[in-house]
């Protein structure tokens, strides 16, 4: 459902129920309890990050894609400087391509590394400039800064616009759609994540992401704001070697967003 018609049905919901109360003002508390639900609906849709009500939302990587034995490895929150250079290391081990969902303002103060991400066939994308924990929270005006801000960092930095967007924590709220159309930005969130951010169990994380690993999966880690293990090891450095070795012996092929749109 696009969120064109989500405004509408919701604005429907406001307009019966001041007509309503017009009208009949002893319907006012069914009234007023339809508007509530109504702004409750939206909301939820808001704090799932999976939701289609608000808009298009890749969850799983297309058809034709899925057909080809694909998987996405997406790697949000970088670049930094102590964990990047070691993801791209275990990549390029395993010949693998990644989407890196980067922040803008991360992107311009390690240019450099942001370059070598793209210089080695994996794709930046956009993940907001600053990352807001109120990012949900914002109206149409603060939203379109945020991403249109990053779009820019990350062209001028790698010479690449991206063409998805990630929100910060996967939350969002209706104005977004619009944003993003008027961007040609593609929301994607996940098929699973692994809670790497906070979970210092590698094992825990790589079951949470690898079952069941099917095509078509897109998988959530994070080489910024890495969680570490009990001997001080980035999470996702434990767990990325394991999920390369399962996607080869499955013979599933990882591959970025936008290679899996072709
Ligand atoms: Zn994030």
């Amino acid at each position: 459902m696009r969120s064109t018609s989500i405004f509408a049905a919701s604005a429907a919901v406001h307009l019966g129920a001041v007509a309503g109360v017009v009208t009949r003002p002893p319907v006012w508390p069914w009234a007023l309890g339809a508007v509530v639900a109504n702004h409750a609906i939206l909301t939820a849709a808001g704090l799932w990050p999976r939701s289609q009500l608000l808009g298009p939302n890749w969850v799983r990587l297309p058809a034709a894609s899925t057909a080809r034995d694909e998987v996405a490895l997406t790697i949000d929150d970088g670049p930094d400087p102590a964990v990047t250079p070691r993801v791209l290391a275990l990549l390029e081990r395993h010949a693998a391509q990644a989407t890196f969902f980067c922040i803008g303002e991360r992107v311009e103060r390690y240019a450099e590394l942001a370059r070598e991400i793209v210089s080695r066939g994996h794709t930046i994308e956009n993940h907001s400039q600053r990352h807001r924990h109120n990012f949900s929270l914002l109206g149409p005006a603060g939203m379109r800064a945020e991403i249109a801000r990053a779009q820019r960092s990350i062209l001028e930095v790698t010479g690449s616009q991206p063409v998805f967007f990630r929100a910060p924590a996967g939350l969002r709220n209706p104005f977004l759609d619009p944003v993003l159309n008027r961007l040609q930005l593609r929301l994607a969130s996940w098929t699973r994540r692994g809670f790497d951010t906070v979970n210092r169990n590698a094992d825990a994380v790589f079951q949470r992401l690898a079952t069941p690993l099917r095509s078509g999966d897109i998988l959530l880690l994070h080489d910024g704001h890495a969680a570490q293990d009990a001997r001080g090891t980035p999470v996702i450095l434990a767990v990325l070697p394991r999920l390369l070795d399962l996607l080869h012996a499955r013979q599933l092929t990882p591959v970025t967003l936008r290679a899996a749109l072709a």
